[in-house]
């Protein structure tokens, strides 16, 4: 009887994976373990080093030091078209003079499968990612979502244990782009393959990943489920860069009371010294004069059901942003003064 590995079981286990361009640290000493059929995302700004991490797993960059465990077993010797990886590039790559089918086969011919074999497989493929009506068309005959379907389709043919996608949803306008997101994740859902994914979009991360890692000049910053990462980011850098969040910059007393210009409040466990309260704008409300802070409403922004308003506390002239039910909202308008409330229960305090 095969050994079934348990689910927490990490699939790829990437060890202090490091990569230098010259004077350049693309990747410095990451370690991440990614688990068996998880959908993870790896995130951050321009230039942090998503790519080059992920062109190293895939085998088309040499790492400088560290080690890639697939299964246990170091890939980082093997050639790219011997890892049992698949990378899904930024740019389709479609062939543009073969139908759809022949695009799909094209990988599983190389393999020199059976013709019945192949044909079963690319008609199995095109089924899940809904694709069979187009099998006799070219990609130039085809829509952006349906090229990028075509792309998927043919990476995730091979049947690799892990697959990889570079930006994949990047060429599409956001209507489809939001679409494509939930296909995507249904996709990875139905075929079990384990997917990592490199995105610069931190909506587009919190709505797919199971987990996601935060790099930033290289460094791994948090890894985390989307909830984790942003109920509690884990310094300022990854509280601003994942959501919307209000920095209050003020000092915590020996009491663990917080004092900035206009506001006092007690906050649990917290270091004493100069700190940045950061808090969400859901986790503000809008109290009765006397209580809370005071502030002007510069602006009330439509966000469906919710309201935005955009308030500058008057005490210090701080911008920030307090997130309403549109019911809360009624009646308020720029340049009105409004007092509002911090739940302590719900903030992050950064010591300086
Ligand atoms: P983007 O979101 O803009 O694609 P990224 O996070 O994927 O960025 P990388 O492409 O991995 O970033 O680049 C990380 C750093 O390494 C950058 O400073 C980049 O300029 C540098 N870099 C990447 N490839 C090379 C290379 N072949 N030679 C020299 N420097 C490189």
């Amino acid at each position: 009887m095969n050994a079934i590995a348990p689910p927490s079981e990490p699939i790829l286990s990437i060890d202090r994976l490091s990569k230098s361009f010259g004077p350049i640290t693309a990747v410095d000493a990451v370690s991440l373990d990614i688990r068996r059929n998880e959908f993870f995302a790896l995130l951050g700004p321009s230039g942090c080093g998503k790519t080059t991490l992920l062109r190293m797993l895939a085998g088309f960059e040499n790492p400088t030091g560290g080690r890639i465990l697939l299964e246990g077993q170091d890939i980082s010797p093997l050639l790219p078209e011997k890892r049992p990886l698949n990378l899904m590039f930024q740019s389709y790559a479609l062939f543009p003079h073969m139908s759809v089918r022949k695009n799909l086969a094209y990988g599983l011919e190389m393999e020199r499968l059976a013709k019945g074999e192949i044909k079963r497989r690319v008609d199995e493929i095109m089924a899940v990612t809904d694709l069979s009506q187009f099998a006799d068309r070219k990609p130039e005959q085809l829509s952006g979502g349906q090229k990028q379907r075509v792309a998927l389709a043919r990476a995730l043919v091979k049947r690799p244990k892990v697959l990889l996608l570079d930006e994949p949803l990047g060429a599409l306008d956001k209507k489809l782009r939001e679409r494509m997101q939930l296909e995507l994740k249904r996709l990875q859902h139905e075929v079990g393959i384990t997917f990592i994914i490199v995105t610069h979009d931190q909506e587009e991360a919190l709505v797919m990943a199971d987990r996601m890692a935060i790099l930033k000049d290289g460094q791994l910053l948090q890894c985390g489920s989307p909830e984790e990462v942003y109920e509690t980011p884990s310094d300022r850098f990854v509280a601003n860069f994942i959501g919307v969040m209000n920095f209050i910059e003020g000092t915590v007393d020996t009491q663990g009371i917080f004092t900035a210009p206009g506001i006092r409040m007690a906050i649990v466990d917290a270091d004493t010294g100069m700190a940045t309260l950061a808090v969400r704008p859901e986790n503000m409300m809008v109290v009765a004069p006397g209580e809370g802070f005071e502030g002007r409403i510069a602006d009330v922004a439509y966000h469906g059901l919710d309201r935005v308003l955009h308030i500058r506390i008057t005490a210090s002239e701080t911008p920030i942003q307090v997130r309403v039910a549109a019911s809360s909202a009624m009646g308020l308008a720029p340049g009105n003064s409004i007092h509002i409330a911090i739940d302590p229960r719900r903030v992050r305090l950064f010591a300086h």
